[in-house]
């Protein structure tokens, strides 16, 4: 496995790779790599000819008040688990490389990074999608890949790709979760024990909220009623938004007719989790 630290020798191994035919896949990630990251890694190794990680906790895309400085670092763990998944080329720009002094531009996907999690986090979709686009350019690669755990992320980036023809195929992965339905994510190891005992509070939430869809209620209202109501016996969980919404538009539903995603973001003390389901009514 080649670790490229530079823009310009990463899009050189892109151009040559390009010149030769090979089929590239792309995985953006922000490093502390678990299980959920190994699938799409994996995913991307069974579809792909060569396959580049890119690993970079992109400043854009937190807010002042956010966890920058403690989200988890752990470059040499990360790199032993690319190798051993067969990766092909491990990126890690330092910020300074991914936005040299003067750098001004930056990608909005308008609609829709205004909703659900845009509205907690006002920078973070520009960040995201800033750093989407720009790793998109250096690769080219043919098929690109996310996970469905960032629900609201994965329509985003579809737009973007289609909106200024990136070129890649976007593929979206199932969520990775524990035993206890606890989505993976880089941040659950910050929760305490007691914290995360609760922590799949959200997910069995919104699980209710597909039992109660699938078993005939219809009206978002109730569906919300029903997840809140679930939420709240959890008293160390404060939840942010839960949101029943149209999967395409991110819009809220009134109703159910097809195909609803259930959307919601609690926190866990300073821990702040987000989980989705999707559910489509011939699902039953
Ligand atoms: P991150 O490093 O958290 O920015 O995530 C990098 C990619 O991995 C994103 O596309 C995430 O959606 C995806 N991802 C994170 N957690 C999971 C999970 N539990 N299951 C599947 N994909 C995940």
């Amino acid at each position: 496995m080649r670790v490229i630290r530079s823009v310009q020798a990463l899009s050189a191994w892109s151009r040559a790779l390009h010149r030769e035919g090979v089929l590239i896949g792309l995985m953006p990630t922000m490093g502390a790599l678990h299980a959920g990251h190994r699938a799409l890694i994996r995913a991307a190794r069974l579809s792909c000819d060569a396959v580049a990680v890119s690993l970079f906790v992109n400043p854009r895309q937190f807010g002042p008040a956010e966890d920058l400085s403690r989200y988890p670092r752990q470059l040499r763990s990360d790199s032993a688990l690319c190798r051993g998944e067969g990766v092909d080329v491990l990126f890690t720009p330092s910020a300074a490389e991914m936005y040299p002094p003067g750098f001004q531009t930056s990608v909005v996907v308008r609609g829709l990074s205004r909703r659900w999690e845009g509205e907690h986090r006002p920078a973070h979709f520009e960040g995201v999608t800033t750093v989407v686009t720009k790793l998109l350019s250096l690769v080219r690669p043919h098929v690109v890949f996310f996970g469905q755990k960032d629900f609201q992320q994965s329509v985003l980036v579809r737009r973007l790709v289609e909106d200024l023809n990136l070129g890649a195929r976007v593929v979206v992965c199932p969520t990775v979760r524990e035993h206890d339905g606890l989505a993976l994510s880089s941040r659950n190891q910050h929760l305490t024990p007691a914290q995360r005992r609760a922590a799949p509070i959200l997910y069995a939430a919104l699980r209710a909220g597909r039992t109660a869809i699938l078993g005939g209620v219809r009206s978002a209202a109730r569906i919300r009623e029903t997840i809140h109501h679930t939420i709240a016996a959890e008293p160390l969980a404060r939840v942010e938004y839960l949101a029943v919404c149209d999967p395409e538009t991110l819009e809220p539903l009134r109703r159910i007719s097809d195909a609803a995603v259930l959307l919601g973001a609690v926190r866990l003390g300073r821990v702040r989790l987000i989980d989705n389901l999707l559910v489509r009514i011939a699902e039953r």
